[in-house]
């Protein structure tokens, strides 16, 4: 785990052990300025039978809106989802489902 996902993990509130942040920047989003904290989310088993017999197949990206002190500067984390393909039970995941219960608990 680098020092980089740990400062912002410490300083965002986060205790995901899944999510690990590699990168910050700024940007646009619907044409205001915005604040971007880039994660990825990472899994090394199935959630349906907890095989690790699981082939990575890309990622969907999503933003998630985290409640900011300045309202001036929205800030949203981009999550890289992956999608897993478990070859034990031929289940496909996206984490649509893993990521709102989890960022629930931001
Ligand atoms: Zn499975």
């Amino acid at each position: 785990m680098s020092s980089c996902n740990d400062c912002i993990k410490f300083s965002l509130n986060i205790k995901d052990p899944l999510l690990e942040f590699f990168d910050i920047s700024t940007g646009k989003y619907r044409n205001r300025k915005a604040k971007f904290y880039h994660a990825i989310v990472h899994l090394d088993h199935c959630l349906n039978c907890g095989s690790a017999n699981i082939v990575h197949n890309g990622h969907l990206y999503s933003n998630v809106r985290y409640p900011a002190l300045d309202a001036s500067l929205p800030v949203f984390i981009r999550i890289a989802k992956e999608r897993i393909i478990c070859r034990d039970c031929q289940t496909n995941f996206n984490f649509n489902q893993y990521c709102a219960t989890r960022t629930r608990e931001i």
